[in-house]
């Protein structure tokens, strides 16, 4: 079975893309839990975060940088947002496919689960 974020980033499968680069994608979250939710990820497939490396310390910079870069553009910056990697089974990760949620637009809850 593909990997649905692989295609996405192909190109493969439609999204609303809202940056790309050699290294990155983000798009629109299909089922969005605030005004703003974009998704952050690698063009190559890594499954999770524990799949990140050492040569990878560039490229997980590079996903944090790009979600504050687009909450200055979401204009989400200074009302505040929120930054969610979830990471297996427990952790509530579906998509096997390592991403960054970028979550803004209204007050966010205070519970961490
Ligand atoms: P996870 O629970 O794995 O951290 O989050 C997966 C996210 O991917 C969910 O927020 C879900 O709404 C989003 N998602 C799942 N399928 C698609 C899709 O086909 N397109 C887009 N844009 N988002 C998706
Ligand atoms: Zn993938």
């Amino acid at each position: 079975m593909g990997c649905l974020f692989c295609a996405i980033a192909k190109g493969e499968i439609p999204a609303q893309i809202v940056y790309k680069d050699e290294d990155l994608v983000a798009f629109k979250d299909i089922n969005p839990q605030s005004p703003v939710h974009i998704l952050i990820i690698p063009r190559r497939h890594i499954a999770n975060l524990t799949d990140l490396d050492e040569a990878d310390t560039e490229l997980a910079g590079k996903m944090i940088l790009l979600a504050g870069k687009l909450a200055r553009e979401m204009d989400i910056a200074e009302s505040g947002y929120r930054l969610v990697i979830n990471s297996g089974r427990e952790g509530g990760q579906v998509v096997q496919h390592l991403h960054l949620h970028l979550l803004g637009g209204r007050q966010l809850g205070g519970q961490l689960g």
